[in-house]
Order: structure tokens, then C-alpha cells, then sequence
């Protein structure tokens, strides 16, 4: 099992980043973050570290590809002792993915609730050769402040929510691999991702609502995610054919909409074929509001149906719903209207 050490979950806990570090006993720190966050956060994340006297080498990138993992592994300073990624979802992974190539210890730094990366060792970067995630480290702590993230946009909190909610098809397809192919399935990593879907599932009302608690409840959620991948040492309790359909929407070469908004309407479809309660995942996912249907976010009929097809093929190891059903197009076509994602 890889677990992260030390997580600090609540309202301005940024300010014990010094603490935290010191605890952990390195000086000097390489930190990746993204565009939208530099002036908010940057800021008062320098003054804490500089009035500690630690040595700080910042990397600012756009995106998560090849070519900005290159470029922060160039910067890194030869005495760097740890690294940080202080942003988004893609600027996680890409601080993720450079510390496990350069093997240094990270700190995950969400200033946003969008997806599990944000504390599982898996990081999706573009142009690694394949559309789903890169297994690296667990971050060695996360520092998750509820202030800075119940900041972001509010389409980012509802795209987390659906990343969490496919874990509830995600691990039914693991469910149906143990049964099919007598694969081994971790049933504790499977109730812990599991858990972090019903939390969502059932607080969805006061998610949409923008209660107070949400926030929090959707960090810590995405937190039990990512250690539940931890305990697995796999994506497979995080990822099935609802991500298989959502990396699949990814290679069409579509921009539109985020990643766990794909996700949510990849549960939809695959809750319908598992046989489960789908409508219940529409509800939910409309309290949080979520996207429930592909032209919400500009997703035609059409690349829906490939994208169904083409799921099953992303990933041949992965054996998930769609292995077992083997959809043609007209049972795909079916499938997607009568879940009213087309
Ligand atoms: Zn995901």
C-alpha cells in the first residue's frame, strides 16, 4: 500500500504549509503551479516559506503534456529536496509525475476539488502514449485548504462529483472482472471508493445548493478516493467503463467539458448496462448540477455512440460491462437514448 503521511484537510490550513514542511524536514522546494492561481496563492505561499527561510524554485505551466514535464524537470535545482504541486487537477498530476520521474517526494496542493488526482497516485498527462492515467506515487502529504478550493468556479466542485460518482460503476465492473475472469478484488479499497460515491450520492442536494459542509464533504470524499487507489495499487476501485468511455470521448480529440463531467455521463450509460439504479445517478448528478446529457457540453449524439464503441477498446486489459455486453452500434445508439444522454 502507498498512502500519503500527513493530510491537512480545513479552512486556511495553507498557512501551515512551513509547519509542515519543517516536519518533514526539507529546505528546498521546487513548486509547480498553473495560471488562473498566481496571484491568489502564490503570494501568500512565498511570503510563508520565505519568512521560514526555505529555499523556494517555482515552474508555472499551461498544460499537463510530455513537453511540460520536460521542461519542469529541467528546472529542478540539483539540491531540490521536495516538490509541490500548488494548483488545478493538471498541475498536480504534472508536479506528480515530474517527482516520481526525478524520484522526489511531492506535496499536493488542490486549489480545486476536480478530480481524485488530486491525492491518488495516478497522473493524466497528454501525449504519454496512452489516454488513461500513469501510475507514480501517492503524494507524501496534502495539504487540501477549504478556503482557496471553495474559491474555484463551482463547475470544477460538480466535475468532482462526477469523478466520484463513477466509482460506483467503477467498482462494479471490478466486481464483475472477480466473477467473470476470477481476478482478485480488494474488497476494502472497493467499499473505501464505493463510500466516497455514496457521500457524493447523498449529499447531492446541499452540494447544489453550495452548503457550507460541501466543500469539505467533497474534498474528503476525493481524499478516501485517492487512498482507496492507494490501498489497491491500482486505478481499478477509481476507474472502469465509465473512465474507458471518457478516455474514449478524450482520443476523438475533444476539448469539450472536463474530465469528471464525462465521467458522470459515462456512469449514467454504464449504470444502465450494470443493470443498477442509473436514474438515481441523474438525480444526483442534476443537484450538483452536473452535466446528465452530451449536449451540455457540446457533445453530438453521434460521438457519443463512437465514443460507447470505442470504449472497450482503450484500455484490453481493463476487462469492465462493456467486455461482457460487447454492444453493437444500434444496442449502443439504444443504450444512449434511452439514458437521455443523447
Ligand atoms: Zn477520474
Amino acid at each position: 500500500m502507498d498512502l500519503p503521511k500527513r493530510i491537512l484537510v480545513g479552512n486556511g490550513v495553507i498557512k501551515e504549509l512551513g509547519s509542515f514542511l519543517d516536519n518533514l524536514g526539507y529546505q528546498v522546494v521546487h513548486i509547480v503551479t498553473g495560471p488562473h492561481i498566481i496571484k491568489k496563492v502564490k503570494k501568500p505561499v512565498e511570503t510563508i516559506l520565505t519568512k521560514k527561510g526555505f529555499k523556494v524554485n517555482w515552474s508555472e505551466i499551461n498544460i499537463a503534456d510530455m513537453k511540460t514535464i520536460q521542461y519542469i524537470t529541467g528546472s529542478i535545482n540539483q539540491k531540490t529536496d521536495i516538490m509541490i504541486g500548488l494548483g488545478g487537477g493538471k498541475t498536480v498530476d504534472a508536479a506528480k509525475l515530474t517527482a516520481f520521474n526525478t524520484n522526489l517526494p511531492y506535496i499536493s496542493i488542490p486549489t480545486s476539488a476536480s478530480h481524485d488526482g488530486i491525492s491518488s497516485p495516478f497522473a493524466s498527462i497528454k501525449g504519454s502514449g496512452r489516454p488513461y492515467s500513469i501510475i507514480t506515487n501517492s503524494p507524501l502529504g496534502i495539504i487540501a485548504d477549504l478556503d482557496i478550493i471553495g474559491n474555484a468556479p463551482i463547475r470544477l466542485l460538480a466535475s468532482g462529483c462526477g469523478d466520484l460518482i463513477g466509482k460506483v460503476t467503477a467498482v462494479k465492473d471490478w466486481e464483475i472482472e472477480r466473477s467473470d475472469k476470477g481476478s482478485y478484488f480488494g474488497k476494502y479499497a472497493a467499499s473505501l471508493a464505493h463510500l466516497s460515491a455514496d457521500i457524493v450520492i447523498g449529499e447531492a442536494k446541499n452540494i447544489g445548493l453550495g452548503t457550507k459542509d460541501s466543500v469539505r464533504d467533497v474534498v474528503e470524499a476525493l481524499l478516501s478516493a485517492g487512498v482507496a487507489a492507494g490501498i489497491a495499487g491500482s486505478s481499478r476501485p477509481c476507474s472502469g467503463s465509465e473512465h474507458l468511455f471518457a478516455h474514449a470521448l478524450d482520443i476523438q480529440g475533444s476539448n469539450n467539458g472536463l474530465h469528471g463531467e464525462k465521467v458522470g455521463l459515462g456512469t449514467i450509460l454504464m449504470a444502465k448496462l450494470h443493470g443498477i439504479n442509473w436514474e438515481n445517478i441523474v438525480k444526483a448528478l442534476e443537484d450538483i448540477h452536473a452535466p446528465t446529457k452530451g449536449k451540455d457540453i457540446g457533445l453530438e449524439d453521434k460521438r457519443i455512440v463512437k465514443a460507447i464503441l470505442q470504449a472497450k477498446k482503450i484500455r484490453p486489459n481493463r476487462y469492465t460491462i462493456l467486455g461482457r455486453k460487447n454492444l453493437d452500434e444500434p444496442a449502443a445508439f439504444s443504450l444512449a437514448r434511452s439514458t437521455n444522454v443523447i
